[in-house]
């Protein structure tokens, strides 16, 4: 292979933020290279719950904040790009829920009369019923109530497949990564000993963000980690269900996703408070024994017998905010060639290529005429943790 490239945008992480940036920048024209250096989706993205928030869970703090409803638009923005009519052709994307649920478990809690008091939440929610409940909650024992919100879960696999098809020959298998420069100036990225020259230098590389950065001698845009310890079980018994749980405080108690296994089986995916700070600090299988107490509370009716059970650490990366609070918007910062930032959740994603996008314009980054890319060496796609955690 030739030892210099270029091309006009250098894009380092295969995770929804740079899949999506890049299939974005493509369809305009622009000429990419995507580096990985695991695999396609294997960072947070293929780790997360595939909820694509519209922000009606942060009314739960009280009312929505200007901030909160940056989110609002992307459930509309996702649902037109898997129906195949938006500005990404997501077609083949798997929907696992076309709505996400609030469920309260017992009476009315504070936390939802405040919730109600916001007059944006009362126009996006609405109360489900009987047959039309979520079918795991389909049980003469159930008490409490459910509100279907506005808000889809993906399948995230899919998704990381079908971005990947959208990414053509532009995605590279990159081991050790260097910067390139001329003169002071970063002018690339010297890739396993290739030079590599872009217009802009795009670093979407999550938790990689931060080392990234230090190779290139920078230290701001700062970065936060939050871990969590996330909980999944499969169970011949298990049916679908999407939906916060709420305790009494401002974060559901418990966050259910449900996932088809390859046996044919659900597994869900538990997180909330459950995977958060008590979470954290305790053992797997203390997590295990704490998640089955908060399902033999929640849904008693489901027999867990043949349960297995698996807890998985992650951390999100994000931008450092003061307090360790979550951002609620997409984080871009820009330097030189150099541009930085996370999209703080995959449901972001649209909103991450949106201010990558406005900076090329602003900067006036247009396409340039560029050799063929030769035949790059492509990284794999990551396989559903579920598969390796509960084989
Ligand atoms: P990542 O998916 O982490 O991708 C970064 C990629 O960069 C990785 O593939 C990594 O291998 C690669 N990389 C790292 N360093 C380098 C390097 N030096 N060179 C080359 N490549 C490199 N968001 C939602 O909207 N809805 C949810 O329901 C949701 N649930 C979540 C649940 C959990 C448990 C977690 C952890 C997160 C959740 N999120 C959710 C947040 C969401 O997952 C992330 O915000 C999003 O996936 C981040 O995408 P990304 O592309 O920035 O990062």
């Amino acid at each position: 292979m030739s030892t210099s490239l270029s091309t006009d945008v250098l894009i380092v992480g295969g995770g929804v933020a740079g899949l999506w940036l890049n299939a974005r920048l493509r369809q305009q024209g622009y000429s990419t290279v995507l580096l990985e250096r695991g695999a396609l989706g294997g960072g947070q993205s293929i780790k997360s719950q595939g909820i694509i928030h519209g922000g009606t869970k942060y009314a739960l703090h009280g009312a929505l904040t200007g901030a909160s409803e940056a989110i609002a638009d992307m459930p509309r923005r996702w649902r037109e790009a898997i129906a195949g009519t938006g500005e990404l052709d997501l077609g083949g994307v798997r929907l696992l829920s076309d709505a996400h649920y609030l469920w309260s478990p017992g009476t009315l809690a504070g936390n939802l009369t405040s919730f109600f008091a916001s007059k944006a939440v009362r126009s996006r929610v609405e109360q489900v019923k009987g047959d039309a409940l979520p079918p795991a909650l389909q049980n003469s024992r159930f008490k409490g109530k459910v509100y279907r919100l506005s808000e889809l879960v993906l399948d995230v696999p899919s998704l990381i497949a079908r971005l990947a098809q959208l990414a053509g020959d532009s995605l590279m298998a990159a081991t050790r990564i260097e910067p390139l420069h001329e003169g002071e100036e970063l002018v690339g990225l010297t890739v396993d000993g290739i030079a590599i020259r872009a217009q802009r230098i795009v670093l979407n590389a999550g938790a990689g963000n931060a080392e990234l950065l230090a190779s290139l001698g920078l230290d701001q845009p700062a970065m936060q980690r939050r871990p969590l310890h996330m909980v999944i079980v499969k169970s011949v018994n298990l049916k679908p269900l999407y939906a916060h749980c709420l305790g009494g405080g401002t974060k559901p108690r418990v966050t259910v996703t449900s996932h088809p296994a390859s046996d044919g089986r659900w597994v869900w995916y538990l997180g909330g408070d459950l995977a958060e700070a008590d979470g954290v600090a305790r053992a797997p299988e203390a997590q295990i024994e704490a998640a089955r107490r908060e399902l033999a509370d929640l849904v008693p009716w489901i027999d867990l017998s043949d349960a297995q059970w698996a807890t998985l650490r992650v951390e999100r990366a994000e931008p450092a905010q003061s307090n360790q609070v979550r951002p609620d918007n997409a984080f871009l910062a820009e330097q030189g060639r150099l541009l930085v930032g996370w999209p703080t959740k995959l449901a972001l994603a649209p909103d991450f290529s949106d201010r990558v996008e406005a900076a090329l314009r602003n900067d006036g980054i247009h396409p340039l005429p560029h050799a063929p890319l030769p035949a790059l060496p492509r990284p794999p796609l990551a396989r559903p943790f579920w598969e390796e955690l509960l084989p």
